[in-house]
């Protein structure tokens, strides 16, 4: 049994979340985690932890998307989302460094003001850092994340970078671009175990033509069988493992 601790599976079209759901059953999949990025987006994620039983909700406001909708009052309306009894994560949050990211200063009061609600709702944070690596070290340790458990989601730093997250006590979630990068590899492969989760991160990727090379979580199987090369362990254990630091970290 597999746990995906991050996608955007709400983004898919019904007929392709339909053809997703019966993937994820056939290959083993015990739980997905919908991430919403906005706030219209967290409510679908919890429209769907409604209607089908492997999938579970998590809400935020995403870097990139904070000036997507009006935000007034966000903190309460995200608050009150926490309530619905399958939403167990507060996610995507977290900072984004590109030409066309919203100022840096608002992301950080996003950022911030979200692990506070996960703070006060007692639920885990995942985050997502594109380019932002000292900034969000700086926020994390300023905003003492310690006590709260947290995940950075979609990990393509350097081993320096990975150390201070778990100086942080955060978890490390891997996910498909060290299959392809020898380099990152190597830099999982020295990362403890016991901080590591899986993720696919999917979304609708209407790009790829054919549908079937779409990423989804049914995709979790490359990467543990990855992660048992590298890591040299056993599959078996290795799933054990994975599992049950996702369960710690969601609380189920
Ligand atoms: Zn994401």
């Amino acid at each position: 049994m597999f746990i995906d601790i991050h996608t955007h599976v709400q983004q898919f079209s019904d007929e392709d979340l339909e053809l997703l759901v019966n993937n994820s059953k056939n290959s083993n999949i015990e739980l997905i985690i919908a991430a919403g990025t906005t706030i219209s987006d967290s409510r679908k994620t919890i429209n769907l932890s409604k209607k089908y039983d492997l999938i579970y909700s998590a809400v935020g406001i995403h870097p990139q998307n904070i000036l997507d909708e009006d935000t007034k009052g966000y903190l309460n309306i995200l608050e009150e989302l926490t309530k619905n009894e399958k939403t167990i994560m507060i996610s995507e949050i977290g900072l984004d460094i590109q030409p066309d990211s919203p100022d840096i200063n608002l992301q950080k009061e996003f950022f911030s003001n979200q692990i506070n609600i996960a703070r006060k709702s007692k639920l885990p944070i995942a985050f997502h850092v594109r380019n932002a690596e000292k900034e969000a070290i700086d926020l994390i340790g300023s905003e003492n994340i310690k006590d709260i458990k947290s995940v950075a989601h979609y990990f393509v730093g350097n081993y320096e970078y990975a150390k201070k997250l778990l100086d942080n006590n955060c978890y490390i979630s891997i996910a498909k671009p060290f299959l392809r990068d020898e380099i990152l590899a190597e830099v999982i492969s020295k990362l403890p175990l016991e901080k590591l989760v899986i993720e696919t991160d999917s979304y609708p990727q209407y790009f790829k033509k054919n549908r079937m090379r779409w990423t989804e979580p049914k995709d979790l199987i490359l990467i543990v069988n990855k992660l048992s090369e590298i890591l040299d362990v056993n599959k078996s254990k290795l799933i054990e493992i994975l599992n049950k630091n996702a369960k710690n970290i969601l609380g189920i």
